[in-house]
């Protein structure tokens, strides 16, 4: 593969921004979306993909044929085209570091703005390598066009070697996967493939199926106002019967305090005053039992507190959010075992791990279509620090490739 091709793809698709948004319900949540869409609409076109077809919800999908003489299952890649609006995606300015030196990159010289290998220690096993990263104002948005830079470049390197044998391959690329929603209008039976892959992780090796349980949790305490000199025996403060269900949760179960399988109940919000207040907590756990528990913990404390005080000051509303993909992908785990013999073949050393998050793929596999999730290449996403080596990226690409045709080959 060519890496300035690659490179000159992915600047492209970067300084178009695509900034999703949380606050807006519309779909897509934001208008910008489509003109990256678009784009990649016309540009599917010209390499040569077949039902390039771009729908009313901003999902883009097309089919590379097989050039097989034999049936294999339909595989697919999914990417998504929005950037998060933790940080601002607007005027991207990517700088590009040849022959990486293992030193500070300056990003911003008026700003001051230092991509240090002291505090980002990961960047030193990209010594030598061509690292992209921002100009210290935006955040870059290799999470995720890294991922539709190498979907897009493996269909074209595919198309460009017709001796390299595949089965149909599916593509998609998919709107406010930022704002948790990249998977809600996504058509699981139109796409068509009995699996995929979202090449939406970090570091090179990455290859995650397995993610959190996660629900939300709306904590409200109502209270009673009166004059604080005549109070006595009449007033209920919420603020301090919340402070009371707070304290009584597990104070280790927080994500500051856990790691690796270890799930939590995060309060990442608050807000109160003496007749009402309500705590906004997420709650995070692989295990699904565990999970169950935890939010039944949750609805037992404001029992707990509700009989202390003699009558109903608590609620607890709970929402599921997504689940752990673990559950749909351990029956056909042949579909990582694929991912992992491939990078293997490579030289790149598989980083299997749980994800402390979600991803589309986890909805999507709840919706049918099992998707673990492979390496786009990036660090640092979603801020000023955020960078991708192009060879990372020109790796995940050919991890695309070497799927491709190690399920011709296995299914043969
Ligand atoms: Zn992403």
């Amino acid at each position: 593969m060519n890496k300035q091709h690659i490179i000159d793809r992915f600047i492209k698709y970067v300084t178009i921004d695509t900034e999703s948004d949380p606050n807006n319900s519309a779909f897509p949540s934001t208008e910008k979306q489509w003109d990256l869409a678009k784009v990649l609409e016309n540009e599917l076109k010209e390499i040569g993909m077949e039902d390039v077809e771009l729908d009313e919800n901003c999902y883009l999908m097309a089919t590379l044929p097989s050039n097989l003489d034999y049936e294999v299952p339909t595989i697919g890649f999914v990417a998504h085209i929005d950037t998060s609006p933790d940080f601002t995606g607007a005027n991207v300015k990517p700088q590009v570091h040849e022959n990486y030196d293992g030193k500070d990159i300056l990003l911003n010289k008026e700003e001051n703005i230092v991509l240090s290998p002291d505090y980002f220690e990961d960047l030193l096993q990209y010594k030598g390598q061509t690292i992209i990263t921002t100009d210290g104002t935006t955040l870059l948005g290799a999470d995720d066009k890294a991922g539709v830079t190498e979907i897009v470049s493996a269909m074209e390197y595919l198309i460009q070697h017709p001796e390299i044998k595949h089965g149909k391959i599916r593509i998609c690329f998919t709107p406010d996967e930022e704002v948790g929603k990249g998977a809600h209008m996504f058509d699981v039976e139109k796409f068509g493939a009995e699996w995929a892959y979202t090449m939406d992780g970090s570091q090179i090796g990455e290859l995650e199926y397995e993610n959190f349980n996660a629900a939300g949790a709306k904590v409200t305490v109502n209270g009673k106002i009166v004059h604080p000199g005549y109070a006595k025996g009449k007033m209920i403060n919420s603020m301090l019967i919340a402070s009371e269900y707070i304290n009584a949760l597990p104070e280790d179960e927080v994500p500051e305090k856990t790691t690796g399988y270890e799930g939590f109940f995060h309060l990442h919000h608050m807000e109160g005053e003496v007749e009402k207040t309500t705590l906004h907590y997420i709650i995070r756990d692989h295990d699904m039992d565990q999970f169950n528990n935890r939010k039944k913990a949750m609805l037992d404390l404001a029992e707990v507190l509700n009989a202390k005080n003699g009558q109903k000051l608590v609620s607890v509303d709970i929402k599921d959010q997504y689940f752990n993909m673990k559950e749909k992908v351990t029956p056909v785990m042949h579909i990582v075992d694929i991912a992992e013999e491939v990078m293997k073949d490579m030289g790149i050393t598989p980083l299997i791990k749980p994800i402390r998050g979600g991803t589309d793929g986890s909805q999507l596999s709840y919706k049918g279509l099992p998707c673990p999730n492979i390496f786009a290449g990036g660090h640092n996403f979603h801020g000023r620090y955020e960078y991708v080596p192009a060879e990372s990226i020109m790796k995940a690409s050919e991890v695309i490739v070497g799927i491709a045709q190690k399920v011709a080959v296995k299914f043969n």
